[in-house]
């Protein structure tokens, strides 16, 4: 009996009677990160890392039962072995390992293999099964070094301030944000935020992430400080009214799917930046090369491409169709999922 099954509900462990990053309500989910594609509301009880802890609790229902597990520690579920390692992906994020009778399996959830100074880096697990993302499997995906899209980054920032122009740059409200804000440089001008935004970095600065200063950008009183600003907001913020408040402005993307120029011109920027937080094509096939793994299940992305690389590699690759998303190129992957009503006040992983 293989350690996961794809189930109605998302990836379930028989043995352990648990479910990985379930898209329906369950009695016991294990979380690999707090995105709304692998969080779904409703279950009675969550596990996940203890960095992720805040975050997830941010982003659950009130009152969801959640327990925070360190990174490396083991717990028994029904006899399964399960521990949560860095997946390098956003605050908290973690590949799952399974062992169960000498067999190791690792679902990946979302992962980067890059430097990321607002989360702990992606740890390469050996396993026996690799169930991995593929949100970027395509051969032309492969990231600029992140000191070049930093420097475009500040560049443009510093360009429009000295035009007088307020610096627009949007990006998903948990994890992109907070990477954007530590890599900016606050001596070209004030950092303000989206509400949204906002309460997400005052989550990370509790964890521990140091960042520069923000300020929320959503009071009146704030117009006058808008100058030589950069404001970090949500793509949903892009072309509402609330934008209008910081008149004359350029505005930009920062995503892996800005890569492509068509992505860019279909949203209407003035810049992309092709930032992501998911492995690009080289360090997809490295980060998998690394488990050791003779079989590979590829969940979401472009699996297609992906499963016949790895055929051709000799592994036993197969494509497992999941409700995961990985980064869009809209807002949908950035909310929370309130799709149960379960009550959650029972501690079942206690
Ligand atoms: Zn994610």
């Amino acid at each position: 009996m293989p350690l996961l099954t794809l189930a109605d509900r998302g990836l379930y462990c028989e043995p352990g009677d648990f479910y990985v990053d379930p898209w329906e309500p369950v009695d016991r989910a294990v979380i690999t990160h707090a995105h709304g594609d692998h969080a779904t509301w409703g279950s009675r009880a969550y596990l996940t890392s203890e960095p992720g802890e805040s975050v997830l609790r941010a982003r659950m229902e009130p009152g969801a039962s959640i327990r925070g597990l360190p990174y490396g520690e083991t717990i028994s579920v029904n006899g399964v072995t399960v521990s949560l390692h860095p997946a390098g992906h956003i605050l908290g994020s973690a590949q799952i390992r399974l062992v169960h009778r000498g067999e190791v399996w690792v679902v990946s959830g979302d992962y980067k293999t890059d430097p990321d100074p607002t989360c702990t880096p992606f740890e390469p697990v050996r396993c026996h099964t690799f169930i991995t993302e593929s949100t970027f499997g395509l051969p032309i995906y492969r990231w600029p070094p992140q000191s070049e899209i930093f420097a475009e980054i500040n560049g443009w920032w510093r360009a429009n301030a000295a035009a007088g122009k307020t610096s627009m740059l949007y990006g998903y409200t948990l994890g992109k944000a907070q990477r954007l804000i530590a890599g900016l440089d606050p001596a070209i001008g004030p950092i303000l935020t989206h509400g949204a935004v906002e309460r997400m970095t005052a989550i990370y600065r509790s964890a521990g992430i140091l960042l520069p200063a923000t300020s929320y950008a959503g009071t009146a009183e704030r117009r006058a400080e808008t100058k030589r600003a950069i404001v970090i907001a949500p793509p949903h913020a892009s072309g509402s009214s609330w934008t209008r408040r910081f008149g004359s402005q350029s505005t930009a993307f920062a995503s892996g799917w800005m890569l492509v120029r068509g992505a860019r011109r279909r949203r209407a920027l003035d810049r992309g930046f092709a930032l992501s937080d998911h492995v690009d094509w080289p360090s997809l096939l490295a980060a998998i090369d690394a488990t050791g793994a003779e079989e590979v299940w590829v969940t979401h992305g472009f699996t297609g491409p992906v499963v016949r690389w790895l055929r051709e590699r000799g592994l036993d690759a197969r494509e497992v169709q999941t409700r995961f998303e990985g980064e869009r190129d809209d807002e949908a992957a950035d909310e929370a999922g309130p799709l149960g009503s379960g009550t959650a006040e029972q501690e079942v992983y206690s």
